[in-house]
């Protein structure tokens, strides 16, 4: 008897086609090796505009690899029969209402297992002040950072120079202006003036009501894949170069723009203890299945920081996070088996 493993993917966010992307190859890879004994793939499709469709038209959504427009008729709240059939959901939907807790709430209430984190720790990953509360609570080095709000910039001029000064003395530039809760760095810009800060801050204001401002530093950005729940491994280091100013949306997503080394050429004591920080930080949030964390090296002081978690990273053939993996040695369709069998298990065993 096979398990059907319900694929959920496209929704609402700028990573839509990279979803539709992470889908082909994990159906893919569904349909290889001993994977095609022990599960049967029903894939679901997100419209845009969060309207789902069932399995007949998710299958030539896959197989086209295009997305499909919005719906013309909203109808959000109206499933598809075949998710009552689904013993198993691997939700692979980035950014808002897809990795932020949000679909995992929905997918808990069905009381089907899942693939990846809970509720909690996707909406912690998501935002970046939460996620930073947790990491410093944790012992884990960071940017210094300051938080601010949408009202702070867009009510009173005196309170937005004085946030402006404030970022000045306390963090100094280049500083980097991010909305609290996005990703795949939309909103995110650098600023090395005070006219570049007025102006970040009035874009990332209009992404979110929460922002964060970080002190810029110069470093190697280097990712660790973690897998599992409790007990969660930890993958050999990838390393991302690129010669654009920083990593932003274009150079992510724009073939060529960045070249991944895998494994990272870094001494062995610095690889370790990444590894062991990696770890320490997906527990920190309570992750579940995999996430990859990403951090700056500054090579000239050997300090450590740890920038992020993505708590459902990009998961194409080429993507970093299967591709650590591999490097470590399991391979794709293996991952994708091992994260089916963990989202299975007890996450919560009694000791
Ligand atoms: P996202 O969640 O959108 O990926 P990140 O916080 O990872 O946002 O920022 C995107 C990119 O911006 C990073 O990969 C890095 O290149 C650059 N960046 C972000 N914060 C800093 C910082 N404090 N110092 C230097 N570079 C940064
Ligand atoms: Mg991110
Ligand atoms: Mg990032």
């Amino acid at each position: 008897s096979k398990v059907t493993v319900g694929l959920l993917f496209g929704g609402c966010s700028g990573e839509h086609e990279v979803s539709i992307a992470s889908a082909r190859a994990i159906a893919l890879a569904l349909q290889t090796g001993e994977n095609l004994s022990k599960y049967e793939v029903q894939p679901f499709y997100i419209r845009k505009d969060g309207v789902w469709e069932a399995p007949g038209v998710a299958q030539k959504v896959l197989d086209q690899g295009t997305a499909l427009p919005s719906a013309t008729q909203t109808q959000r709240w109206v499933f598809p029969a075949e998710v009552a059939d689904v013993q198993v959901w691997f939700p692979i939907v980035h950014g808002p209402n897809g990795e932020d807790g949000t679909l995992q709430g929905l997918l808990q209430l069905m009381q089907v297992p899942y693939v990846g984190s809970g509720p909690l720790a996707s909406a912690m990953g998501m935002d970046k002040l939460a996620m930073k509360q947790a990491f410093a609570a944790a012992g884990l080095p960071q940017v210094k950072y300051l938080a601010a709000t949408r009202e702070q910039i867009w009510s009173d001029p005196c309170v937005f120079s004085k946030l402006c000064h404030r970022i000045e003395t306390e963090l100094g530039y280049p500083c980097f202006i991010k909305p609290a809760n996005l990703g795949s760095s939309v909103g995110i810009s650098k600023a090395t003036t005070r006219k570049e800060l007025e102006a970040a801050l009035d874009n990332a204001a209009s992404y979110d009501r929460r922002l964060i401002i970080e002190a810029g530093v110069m470093a190697r950005e280097v990712e660790c894949a973690v897998l599992g729940n409790h007990h969660p491994q930890a993958s050999v280091l990838g390393e991302i170069s690129f010669s654009s100013d920083f990593y932003d949306y274009e150079t992510k997503y724009t073939a060529g723009q960045a070249d991944l080394a895998i494994p990272a050429d870094l001494p062995p004591e610095i690889t370790q203890r990444i590894q062991e920080m990696a770890l320490q930080a997906f527990l920190a949030i309570d992750a579940a299945g995999l996430s990859r964390l990403d951090f700056f090296y500054l090579e000239a002081t050997g300090e450590i920081l740890i920038n992020e978690i993505n708590t459902l990273p990009g998961f194409t053939a080429t993507s970093m996070y299967p591709q650590l993996w591999r490097a470590t040695g399991v391979p794709f369709d293996q991952l994708v088996d091992q994260l089916l069998q963990f989202a299975q298990e007890d996450r919560h065993p009694s000791p």
